[in-house]
């Protein structure tokens, strides 16, 4: 086994800001990138902050009590990323998840819910409006987030048995915990509910069996991620990564599946269907099977700025437009710019590009920029 290396550089400053285009044009709401794909999914990291200290996204050897998270000021206000999720709607967005860190520390949350709610996309319709998490608050918010117009949720779990649950979250929090929060997402209505659990091989991959069993049959999709060489914390490394083709056939030794046919373009899951009628399972493959050539997906970090691709080394700073007097129009060239341009597909060329990328030039944390 290889060293895991930390490099403790803070690159969360390297960011631009775009130039105003000479000529301002006016959102149609069919903006499409360099290689035809369009913008149709926002993703908004609300805080970089997170009560869990998960070894593949905030380990603890970085994320200590020293480690200095953003201060509230650089944070967008709500009326900012209301403001900037208009713009990105004008344009074809059509879908926006809060995401982090851990959304839920975001005070008052409901609030930003709410406004998002105003939102119309291009075509006049409301957005439809998810979140990610860790489940851990859920329980106490799942009726005010309906409430405030949340649409869906997505929860994080890695593992059903308490003691590796305990271990992998690294803050010992109980597992009973988080599926309470999924009862209480599932009373207050906030269905379809995905859970997304990240295989790490020799921490969690013998929890795939016992999650699948505990998740069947109850209208809850269970998807599996490949664990992703994301950010430059964790020291990741391939022999860490439990291919999907691996997870389909552990599932297929327990229950006949059947793949399902791709629902809506840029869908990141591949669908598999219990052919006894339990219900479908989801494999997120995006390090064997990188499915960049539809990504249709946008992100915006905790203080505002854009990145096109979760394998980012730069962003480009949206704040200092908002905060430096920019009008919508401008706004929106801007990012009609920025999309033209985009010609990112970081996971089908991996390889390369991961020994091109310099020590000065490390990836965003997923943290920051949003899962
Ligand atoms: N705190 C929230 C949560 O736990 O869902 C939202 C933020 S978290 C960064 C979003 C998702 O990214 C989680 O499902 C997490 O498991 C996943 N994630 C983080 N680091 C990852 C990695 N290196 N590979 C794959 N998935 C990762």
């Amino acid at each position: 086994m290889g060293e895991s290396v930390i490099p403790l550089a803070d690159l969360r400053y390297a960011a631009p800001v775009p130039a105003i285009p000479r000529q301002l044009r006016e959102p149609t709401g069919q903006l499409h990138d360099h290689l035809g794909r369009p913008l149709r999914d926002l993703r908004i990291s609300v805080t970089d902050r997170c009560n869990f200290r998960c070894g593949y996204c905030m380990p603890k050897a970085v994320f200590d009590r020293d480690y200095q998270f953003l201060p509230h000021s650089s944070l967008l206000s709500f009326e900012e990323v209301t403001r900037l999720t208009r713009v990105f709607a004008a344009h074809g967005v059509t879908k926006v998840r809060l995401t982090g860190g851990e959304p839920l520390l975001r005070r008052r949350i409901e609030d930003l819910i709410a406004m998002l709610g105003g939102v119309r996309s291009s075509d006049g319709r409301p957005l439809e409006l998810t979140l990610t998490t860790n489940g851990s608050l859920l329980a106490r918010k799942a009726s005010a987030l309906k409430s405030a117009g949340l649409t869906r949720v997505t929860v994080s779990l890695d593992a059903l048995d308490d003691a590796v649950f305990r271990r992998m979250n690294d803050v010992d929090f109980p597992v009973a915990d988080v599926l309470a929060g999924i009862d209480a997402a599932v009373a207050a209505g906030l269905a379809p509910i995905k859970v997304n659990m990240v295989v790490q091989r020799g921490v969690n991959d013998h929890e795939i069996v016992p999650m699948a069993r505990h998740f069947r049959g109850r209208d809850i999709v269970l998807r599996f991620i490949e664990y992703m060489d994301v950010g430059a914390t964790n020291g990741w490394r391939m022999d860490q990564v439990v291919p999907s083709a691996q997870v389909i056939d552990a599932l297929r030794a327990h229950w006949p599946l059947e793949p399902v046919a791709p629902g809506v373009p840029g869908e990141t899951a591949e669908r598999w269907r219990y052919r006894d009628g339990a219900g479908e399972v989801g494999l997120i493959s995006s390090v064997t099977k990188a499915f960049c050539r539809d990504c249709n997906r946008a992100r915006l970090s905790t203080e505002g700025k854009l990145f096109t691709c979760l394998f980012a080394t730069r962003g480009h700073d949206l704040r200092a437009l908002l905060r430096g007097g920019r009008s919508d129009l401008e706004i929106a060239s801007v990012l009609a710019e920025l999309w033209s341009r985009r010609s990112d597909r970081y996971s089908e060329v991996r390889g390369a590009q991961a020994a091109a990328t310099s020590a000065s030039e490390r990836r965003i944390e997923m943290h920051y920029i949003g899962g």
